[in-house]
């Protein structure tokens, strides 16, 4: 059995498409990191961005939504222009703190060998990834474009590039937006 597993909007900052794998579609809240699948489907997406190797467990699945819920915590502190709880301010650092995943080259008496990291250094450098990620976009020039769809049925962030973007995507909520118009000024019309 294959699962198919598609990302609404990829494409952002990586912290962005991170917390934009929780949807809303029909006024339900929809998870689209439910399974370690699912993220590793995710990381497939963002693979020309984001480095990660062998298979996806739960205890990724279940840091990497961890760290979601926290960077989902501090930006949209950051949009509502509030400063964030302190304990998601102190997750974040956490993720920020980890050591590099790096690969070593280790030399016993049998010859040199190169040791790839862990699969705990390779989470924890994942994790400081997406939070790095998320600390550029709270403290550089795309803070103060830092949006929210603005459909309703909609909670896609994304950085307003262009000063009058309103929508995830245009084709998306924003024709959604202007078929619900179109049909509300022929009901008053007709
Ligand atoms: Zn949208």
């Amino acid at each position: 059995m294959t699962a198919s597993f598609r990302f609404p909007l990829l494409g952002e900052p990586l912290s962005l498409d991170l917390v934009n794998t929780r949807v809303r579609r029909g006024g339900i809240d929809v998870d689209l990191l439910e399974t370690p699948a699912a993220l590793a489907a995710w990381l497939r997406a963002e693979s020309a961005r984001l480095a990660w190797s062998g298979a996806v467990e739960v205890a990724d699945l279940q840091a990497v939504r961890g760290l979601r819920a926290t960077l989902a915590v501090v930006l949209a502190a950051r949009r509502d222009g509030v400063r964030p709880a302190a304990a998601a301010l102190r997750q974040l650092n956490v993720a920020l703190a980890a050591p590099a995943a790096a690969s070593r080259l280790v030399w016993p008496a049998a010859g040199p060998q190169l040791v790839r990291p862990s699969a705990t250094s390779q989470r924890d450098a994942l994790l400081q990834v997406l939070a790095a990620d998320a600390v550029a976009v709270l403290t550089g020039p795309s803070a103060k474009l830092l949006r929210e769809c603005a459909h309703p049925d909609c909670v896609l962030q994304f950085v307003a590039n262009h000063p009058r973007r309103r929508w995830c995507s245009a084709t998306g909520c924003g024709n959604r937006a202007r078929v619900a118009q179109h049909y509300q000024r022929q009901q008053a019309g007709g």
